[in-house]
């Protein structure tokens, strides 16, 4: 039997594109992108034809495994639970509830079945060792979006297809497909920006983003500080700041800028090679244009100002005038509210690390002090963990100490489909159902999404015997520690009930039974104007000059030269791939095939004064690590600038992951420093990474 079903959001990145997936007496055998999708409209990358390999990837696996010494065997869910369960509280009775810890993938925002259920059990641990991959990402996005407006997810998107001129750094989403700007088919969108309007990218790499932009700025990595702050300065020649309509809800606006806006472009253009000439007329385009915005992402938030980087986006906003504002930036309000009542707005320093004593945000502290925690002996050291969709020994950094420290914990026990570099030293291993057994509806995505769009995914195919959704592992496990710990514990409902749970709460009226009668989902629209209607901050009014910011701005030099610390002459940063997803999906073969990707890029000038060449085997060392790589020559680089892609470091011992240890390449993260960090947030410093390299022998 031959059925076609609508499955919004592809999970494998940000886009949520709609898919069209066809099923043959249960067997999915095709995918392509949902023409009558309102928002994706047929678009799809290779990693939603990957789906299918996930599908049927014969690694995958499908029962609880528990290790012994090496070896590994399956057993029932029910023991698996319970002895989950008991090991967990035994630790937490022995050691107290920081002795277990948790680390959650990213891909924990990208189902229903993690997101919604995953809290539930972390309260029931009640440790203050949560650790999250987004302590490497976005965290810098959230902390400002909480200090300035009340709530980590009052976060602005930019209106990209109604802007007329778009500033974007640090960003490659033509590779990435897009994030914390949920925009399926971005390519096609920003050249539509293009041809009607201008796309200035600064980056230190002329990205497959900057090929198609208006203009490239090429910038040394971890500047962009000094660069936003001359903008903001360049501003102020074109004209005031245009605040009118924010009048009665802006407190410090002043003080911030006088602290900000005191660098010329001329002082920047030292530090960062952008020339000041650029700046004065990026400024005046920015000024000029009827509406702008401004994107900043990885490249921005995860170096070592990057808070002090989105907060600079948002005071040039302000600037602007395009806060809030069609064409500028603004809020989404998605169907299922991710703010207001009922919702967690956040919060800062409510405690701190133990070991080093790193601010913690939103009930979690930086994953950068994660290995520490595990290593240091004392009160509050983690000795058991809990891991859900999550790989930290190649996504964190020091990936290497990170796996010395799993291998020496307790316990461990790991929410995941792979026995892949993390868990191969767990002690238990719990695989999710595939996602697609599983009502989904996009919870977090809808709220970044550049139009307000909603959709139900329903299940392609029931679970098959002795499988267990994400949603049923979560209450399973948390049943069990419950009872092992003698606390009160009621399972969630199935996702269907809780999904029709959580839009009752919405305001535009949008119900399970409308989104059941719709299956190629709701489009309510472009974004509208809400931020100053939806603040929450004690004051009600936006705040620009939060004390911890305007602290770290005030501490802050700007050096007169630009200068590399000894014994490191070159700055390390990432690369993304349309077909790589970091560590998720290099087991399958339709994302692996072809050209390996994973060589260092350096300036053909760089590698001529070290007399490399392209191909040669190198050395690449930081403070903290030293990894073997091909180097390959990229003139789209800026001179003194190395690239290389994360989510590599396969071919470990242990691991079942036959296609993905056949795929060379070391891990990024065998080079990054937990020390690196932004100051404000904890987030990890991964770009701009001081590194030296030379030639192998042969
Ligand atoms: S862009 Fe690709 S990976 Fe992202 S949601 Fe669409 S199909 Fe999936």
């Amino acid at each position: 039997m031959v059925t076609t079903r609508h499955y919004r959001a592809c999970p494998l990145c940000e886009a949520i594109c709609g898919l069209e997936l066809r099923c043959v007496d249960g067997q999915l055998t095709a995918i392509r992108g949902d023409a009558a999708d309102p928002f994706s409209r047929g678009h799809i990358c290779p990693k939603g034809n990957a789906i299918l390999d996930l599908e049927q990837d014969p690694d995958r696996l499908r029962q609880p495994l528990r290790r012994h010494g090496r070896d590994w065997e399956e057993i029932g869910w029910d023991e698996a639970f319970a002895e989950a369960g008991e090991r967990l509280a035994a630790v937490q009775k022995a050691h107290g509830a920081d002795a277990v810890a948790a680390y959650l993938g990213n891909p924990n925002v990208h189902h229903f079945g993690h997101f919604a259920y995953l809290p539930a059990v972390l309260r029931q641990l009640k440790t203050r060792n949560v650790f999250s991959a987004s302590s490497v990402d976005q965290w810098p996005h959230q902390l400002v979006a909480f200090a300035m407006y009340g709530h980590q997810f009052l976060i602005p998107i930019p209106d990209v297809d109604r802007t007329d001129v778009m500033l974007m750094l640090g960003a490659n989403p033509v590779a990435s497909n897009g994030s914390l700007m949920t925009a399926p088919g971005i390519e096609r969108r920003l050249r539509a920006l293009v041809a009607r309007g201008r796309l200035v990218v600064v980056d230190p790499r002329r990205t497959e983003t900057a090929a198609i932009a208006s203009e490239h700025l090429a910038i040394r990595p971890g500047t962009d500080v000094w660069l936003l702050r001359a903008l903001l300065q360049a501003l102020q020649a074109e004209g005031p700041p245009r605040l009118a309509a924010y009048a009665g809800k802006l407190t410090g606006f002043e003080a911030a800028l006088a602290a900000a806006a005191t660098i010329t472009p001329e002082q920047a253009a030292v530090v960062t090679a952008v020339p000041a000439t650029a700046l004065r007329r990026l400024a005046q385009a920015l000024y000029a244009a009827p509406s702008a915005a401004i994107y900043g992402r990885m490249g921005l938030s995860t170096q070592a100002h990057g808070t002090l980087c989105q907060w600079l986006v948002q005071l040039l906003h302000l600037y602007l005038g395009q806060l809030d504002r069609v064409g500028g930036s603004l809020p989404n309000e998605p169907v299922m509210p991710v703010t207001g009542p009922g919702t967690s707005p956040g919060h800062r320093d409510r405690w701190r690390s133990r070991v080093r004593g790193l601010v913690g945000f939103s009930g979690e502290l930086p994953v950068a002090a994660f290995a520490e925690e595990m290593a240091t002996p004392g009160a509050g050291q983690i000795r058991a963990l809990l891991t859900c969709a999550g790989n930290p020994v190649l996504s964190t950094p020091e990936g290497p100490a990170v796996a010395r420290q799993l291998a020496q914990l307790d316990y461990y026990v790991a929410i995941d489909i792979y026995l892949n570099e993390s868990t191969r030293h767990a002690h238990l291993i719990l695989p999710p159902a595939p996602f697609l057994t599983q009502h989904h509806y996009d919870t977090v995505f809808n709220g970044f999404a550049v139009r307000r769009v909603a959709k139900l995914s329903v299940p392609l195919r029931p679970r098959a015997a002795g499988e267990r959704g994400d949603w049923e592992i979560f209450n399973g496990l948390g049943a069990a520690y419950a009872t092992a710990a003698g606390k009160p514990w009621r399972d969630l409902p199935e996702p269907r009930t809780l999904i029709g749970l959580g839009l009752a709460r919405n305001a535009a009226g949008v119900t399970l039974e409308a989104l059941e009668a719709a299956p190629q989902g709701l489009d309510l629209g472009p974004l509208e104007p809400s931020l100053l209607r939806r603040l929450e901050t004690p004051s009600g009014a936006i705040e620009c000059a939060p004390a911890f910011l305007m602290e770290a701005l005030a501490a802050l030099e700007m050096p007169r030269v630009f200068t590399q610390p000894a014994p490191f002459d070159l700055l390390l940063i990432g690369r993304r791939h349309v077909r790589s997803n970091n560590s998720w999906m290099h087991n399958a073969p339709r994302l692996v095939k072809g050209k390996p990707r994973h060589a260092l890029q350096m300036h053909p000038e760089d590698l001529a004064h070290r007399g490399l060449q392209t191909g040669q085997q190198v050395w690449v060392r930081s403070r903290v690590g030293t990894l073997q790589v091909e180097v390959e020559a990229s003139d789209a680089l800026l001179r003194g600038v190395v690239c290389l892609p994360h989510g590599f470091g396969h071919g470990v011992a242990d691991t079942r992951l036959h296609r993905a240890n056949t795929v060379a390449g070391p891990s990024y993260n065998d080079l990054t420093d937990p020390q690196a960090l932004d100051a404000p947030s904890g987030n990890a410093a991964l770009n701009g990474l001081p590194v030296s390299v030379g030639a192998l022998p042969h």
